[in-house]
């Protein structure tokens, strides 16, 4: 069995606390990917599971086994790194063989398994090359199939695609999805990028400032993200600062700095927001909607004040700029003296252009609240 289960894992290198108590239980054949901005802690905590660094606290546990003070070598975990590593002066089928050999298996039968594996990447035709003639695409396959000959319980991936071009990454992502299936290993994956991350992994852990903040599964942790950093990171949003003015036991008023009131339902521990609380709402672009108005003079101020109950919410602006972004059109709205964003398909497109007043429209249900520490006021 290879779940991993790290307790309370801590890592300092002298004052920085890189990883800060990270307690996690990874299951046998799960895909976990550790998603968080450059320096968050993820290679550190990848690299302790390996062994290639020692915890300053915590356990690692591999199985029922304690491996926290075993070197790299007595781990069965095999690390493919975002460089490839792999060795010039050999061929692409010794580079494969390699760790086999490491581990006392016979030449016969090590040239076969790594003939295998190179199949299995579709880097058969390749076995006799260098592998400094390879691109970086193939190179990443080689190492792939280096780390996956040598049949680890764990496989490690540190940023493994980072260094390959965006279709290309796209492509090896549905690659590893498949070859996960296939190997039905444990495979922990670290990442900074958010749609490699929803496209592979089975859960997600959050990282922050060397802490695990969020670990759920990619639909969970997009609709209920714990705080604001993860709200921020995981996708665009428009960000709305305010302060409640008024709440009552259907909605909950909140000035903004859009120049109108937004009204949110009273739903969750919302009840607990006070008048003069400060907030920060997130209006997501997929939960807003876009039409024309007539003319500027649809002043927001001078709108039907919102009757008790409903949670409709409205603000008028002007596009300000109209951006293609492959199959999506962002529109930039000035909206009072702060701007939105919203987003369509681009078959949606061309309704709208630079200058037109529009209306934005979208239910006080699909707005998140966050406090101002950051933790998320519940739906
Ligand atoms: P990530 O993988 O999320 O980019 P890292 O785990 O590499 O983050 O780094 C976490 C923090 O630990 C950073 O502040 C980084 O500068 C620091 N760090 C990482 N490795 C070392 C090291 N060998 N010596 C000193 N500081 C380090």
């Amino acid at each position: 069995m290879s779940k991993i289960t790290l307790d309370g894992l801590e890592k300092r290198y002298g004052d920085t606390l890189a990883v800060e108590e990270v307690s996690v239980t990874i299951e046998d054949g799960e895909l976990l990917c550790l998603l968080g901005p450059s320096g968050s802690g993820k290679s550190t905590t990848l690299r302790m599971i390996a062994g290639l660094e020692t915890p300053t606290d915590g356990e690692i546990r591999i199985g029922e086994e304690d491996v926290t003070d075993r070197p790299a070598y007595e781990r069965n975990t095999s690390t493919v790194f975002q460089d490839w590593a792999l060795f010039p002066h050999m061929s692409v089928l010794e580079n494969v063989a390699f760790g086999l050999k490491m581990r006392g298996v016979s030449k016969s039968e090590r040239r076969e398994r790594a003939r295998t594996m190179l199949e299995r990447v579709e880097m058969g035709e390749y076995a006799d090359q260098n592998p400094t003639n390879l691109s970086g695409g193939q190179k990443q396959r080689v190492a792939l199939a280096r780390s996956l000959a040598v049949n680890p319980d764990v496989l490690l991936l540190d940023e493994p695609l980072s260094n390959l071009d965006k279709r290309l990454s796209e492509d090896m992502q549905i690659e590893l999805r498949e070859i996960h299936e296939e190997f039905d290993e444990t495979f922990v994956h670290v990442t900074h990028d958010q749609d490699e991350a929803f496209t592979l992994a089975d859960r997600i852990g959050i990282m922050d400032e060397g802490r695990l903040v969020q670990i759920g599964d990619p639909h969970e942790v997009y609709e209920n993200p714990k705080n604001l950093f993860i709200e921020g990171f995981l996708g665009d949003t428009n960000f709305v600062t305010g302060e409640v003015t008024k709440t009552t036991t259907e909605t909950v008023h909140i000035a903004t700095e859009l120049d109108r009131t937004v009204v949110v339902p009273t739903t969750g521990d919302r009840s607990s927001l006070s008048a003069g609380d400060s907030v920060t709402l997130s209006l997501r672009p997929e939960a807003l909607s876009i039409d024309s108005v007539n003319g500027a003079s649809d002043d927001p101020q001078k709108q039907p004040a919102m009757a008790d109950g409903s949670t409709t919410n409205s603000v008028v602006g002007t596009i300000e700029n109209v951006i293609y972004r492959g199959s999506t059109v962002r529109y930039s709205v000035a909206v009072s003296d702060t701007s939105m964003f919203v987003e369509r398909t681009v078959a949606d497109s061309g309704a709208f252009e630079a200058g037109d007043d529009i209306r934005i429209t979208w239910d006080g249900g699909d707005v998140l609240a966050f406090r101002e520490d950051g933790s998320r006021v519940g739906r």
